[in-house]
C-alpha cells in the first residue's frame, strides 16, 4: 500500500509506494543531532536526545509543495542530505551515500505520515557520541553499536532489516528516488557546521 510522508505544517511531502518501512535504529550521533538542533532553532520540532529513524523504499509516485522544500548539508562534502519544509523546518527525508538510493530516511515524530510505523528498532547506533549517556541503560534487547568498529560494522551489517535495506538491490521502481528529487529542488544550503 503507498503512504504520505509531509512535513508538520502540511505544506509539501512525498508519496511513496509501499507503507511498510525496512528498517528503523535508533541514532545517537553528532550529524542527526545537529541537523534537528538546526531545525529546531529555526522552529521546527525540540529533538529527543536519542531520535528514531525510519527507512523506506526510496521509490516516490507523487511530491506536492515542492515549492516549500529546501535540502541541506552540515557541511561541504557531507554524505547526508536532508530535506525540509521551509515553512514549519520539519526534516522530511534524508538522503545518504550508504543508503545506495535503494531507502531513505525520516526522523520519527519530526513529519506525519500514513507508514507503518509499528516496526521495532533493529539496533542503537552511534551511543558513544551520545550526550545523555543515561539513555543507553535504558536500551534493552536491542544490538548496542558505539562507534563502528570492525567488529560492531560486522555485527550490524549482519542484521538482516540492515543488509535488506543497504545492500544493492533489483527490484521494479514507479516513482524517482529521494536524491532525484533532491536534484529539482531549487537550492542546496551547506551550513559549513
Ligand atoms: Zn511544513
Ligand atoms: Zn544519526
Amino acid at each position: 500500500m503507498s503512504a504520505k510522508i509531509t512535513c508538520r505544517c502540511g505544506a509539501c511531502g512525498f508519496e511513496i509506494t509501499d507503507d511498510q518501512p525496512s528498517l528503523s535504529l535508533l541514532c545517537g550521533c553528532t550529524d542527526c543531532r545537529e541537523a534537528l538542533e538546526w531545525c529546531a532553532k529555526k522552529g521546527g520540532l525540540e529533538p529527543v536526545s536519542l531520535p528514531e529513524l525510519i527507512y523506506v523504499k526510496s521509490d516516490i509516485v507523487y511530491i506536492f509543495g515542492l515549492e516549500f522544500m529546501k535540502a541541506f548539508q552540515l557541511r561541504h562534502n557531507a554524505r547526508s542530505t536532508r530535506v525540509y519544509c521551509k515553512e514549519c523546518f520539519s526534516v522530511i527525508g534524508v538522503n545518504h551515500k550508504s543508503y545506495r538510493d535503494n531507502v531513505f530516511m525520516f526522523f520519527k515524530d519530526h513529519c506525519v505520515t500514513t507508514c507503518d510505523l509499528s516496526i521495532k528498532p533493529s539496533a542503537a547506533i552511534y551511543l558513544n557520541e551520545l550526550k545523555d549517556t543515561n539513555q543507553i541503560n535504558n536500551l534493552k534487547n536491542i544490538p548496542l553499536i558505539m562507534s563502528f568498529s570492525k567488529k560492531e560494522t560486522q555485527q550490524f551489517r549482519s542484521i538482516e532489516a540492515v543488509s535488506g535495506s543497504f545492500n544493492e538491490i533489483k527490484r521494479p521502481r514507479y516513482g524517482q528516488t529521494l536524491k532525484s528529487v533532491i536534484k529539482s529542488i531549487s537550492k542546496m544550503e551547506i551550513l559549513n557546521r
